[in-house]
C-alpha cells in the first residue's frame, strides 16, 4: 500500500485504503508489523527526505514498528543518525529499520531492551550518547495498549505495566536525556486521541495518555530557559501491531478508523511527518504542544 511521496497532492481519503473484514487478525504481544496483512506503511518507499534534521542525533523507542518505525525512517532520510529502542522479540522488525536507516547514509544503533526497566532507560541514553556523540531528538513513541472490558477484570500487574511502559519510560528517558542536550534539542512524547476521548476498554491506557499530554506541557516550562522544546504527537487510529495484539477487540479492526471524518485509518507514515516538524528547527517557536493527527475528529 506504498503512497508517492508525503508531498505529491491527493485526496487524504482515499490515500491509503479503508479497512475490511480482512484486517481482522491477532498476534501474541508485541507482534511484528511484517507479519501483518495487509502490511503497515512506514514511508518505507515513500518518505521523502528534505535535509531537515542534517547531523542531529535522535533516539526513538518502539523504532521496529509502526509509527516509531515511521519517525526512525524519516529522521534518518532528514539526515539524522538514530539509536533505536524496541523489544528483543521484535528483532526482525528493528533489522529491517536499520537497513533502511543505512540505506539512506546514516549511522543506525539497536539496542534492544525492556522501557519498564529504569535501568535499561538510563544505559540506553548513556549508550546513544557514546555511540552518537550526543543527544539533540528524544521521540519517545513505544506504548503498551491492552483492551479489558471491566475494572473487575483489569490487573494491578496490566495497570503497572501499562503505566510503567508509558509512562514511566517516559519520565525515566527525558530525566536522562535532559542531562545531555543542548539548546536546539527537542523532545517529542507520543499521547492518543484517547487522552480526550478514552475508550471505555481502554481505561489504563487511555489515563497514561492524558498523564502524557500534561507531563509534557510542564516539562516544556520547565526545561524552555535550557532551549529545550518539548510537545507531543497525538494519533488516531493507525494501522500497526499495537492494534493487532489485543489493543482492540478483533472484530473491531474489521472497520478500524471508518468512524473518523476522513472515514479511514491512518498509516505510520502519515504520523511522520509530524514528528520531523517538532524535531526541526522549523518548529523552533512551539513547545508544550500538542499535535493531533487523527483523521479529523475534533479534540482540544
Ligand atoms: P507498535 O506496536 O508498532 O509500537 C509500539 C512499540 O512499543 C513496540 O514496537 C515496542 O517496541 C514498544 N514497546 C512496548 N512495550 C515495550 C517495553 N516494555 N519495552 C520496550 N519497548 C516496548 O504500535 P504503534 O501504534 O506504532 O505505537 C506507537 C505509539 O503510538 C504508542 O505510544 C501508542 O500508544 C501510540 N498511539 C498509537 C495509536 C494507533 O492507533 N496505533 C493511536 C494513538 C497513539
Ligand atoms: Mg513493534
Amino acid at each position: 500500500m506504498a503512497n508517492q511521496d508525503q508531498h505529491t497532492m491527493q485526496d487524504p481519503t482515499t490515500q491509503y485504503p479503508k479497512a475490511t473484514p480482512d484486517w481482522k487478525q491477532q498476534q501474541e504481544e508485541p507482534g511484528l508489523q511484517r507479519e501483518m496483512t495487509p502490511v503497515p506503511d512506514a514511508g518505507e518507499k515513500s518518505y521523502k527526505g528534505s535535509g531537515r534534521l542534517t547531523g542531529r542525533k535522535a533516539v526513538v523507542t518502539g523504532a521496529d514498528s509502526g509509527i516509531g518505525r515511521a519517525a526512525a525512517i524519516a529522521f534518518a532520510r532528514e539526515g539524522a543518525d538514530v539509536v533505536l529502542a524496541y523489544l528483543p522479540e521484535e528483532e526482525a522488525d528493528a533489522k529491517e529499520v536499520v537497513k533502511l536507516i543505512e540505506e539512506a547514509g546514516r549511522k543506525a544503533v539497536a539496542i534492544p531492551g525492556d522501557l519498564k526497566d529504569e535501568k535499561y532507560c538510563e544505559e540506553l541514553i548513556e549508550s546513544a550518547v557514546k555511540e552518537l556523540g550526543g543527544i539533540d531528538i528524544l521521540a519517545n513513541v513505544a506504548g503498551k495498549q491492552q483492551f479489558v472490558e471491566q475494572i473487575a477484570d483489569l490487573t494491578t500487574e496490566q495497570f503497572d505495566a501499562t503505566f510503567k511502559t508509558n509512562v514511566y519510560s517516559m519520565f525515566w528517558l527525558c530525566k536522562a536525556a535532559v542531562k545531555h542536550m543542548k539548546a536546539g534539542s527537542s523532545i517529542i512524547n507520543t499521547s492518543s486521541i484517547q487522552a480526550y476521548k478514552p475508550s471505555p476498554i481502554l481505561l489504563d491506557y487511555a489515563t497514561t495518555k492524558a498523564a502524557i499530554n500534561t507531563f509534557s506541557k510542564a516539562l516544556a516550562q520547565q526545561v524552555g530557559s535550557k532551549g529545550i522544546r518539548v510537545n507531543v504527537v497525538a494519533p488516531g487510529p493507525v494501522w500497526t501491531p499495537l492494534q493487532v495484539v489485543g489493543g482492540q477487540p478483533v472484530e473491531k479492526l474489521a472497520d478500524f478508523g471508518s468512524n473518523t471524518p476522513l472515514g479511514r485509518a491512518g498509516q505510520p507514515a502519515e504520523m511522520a511527518p509530524a514528528f520531523v516538524f517538532l524535531a526541526s528547527q522549523e518548529s523552533s517557536y512551539v513547545s508544550g504542544e500538542t499535535l493531533n493527527a487523527n483523521g479529523g475528529t475534533v479534540s482540544p
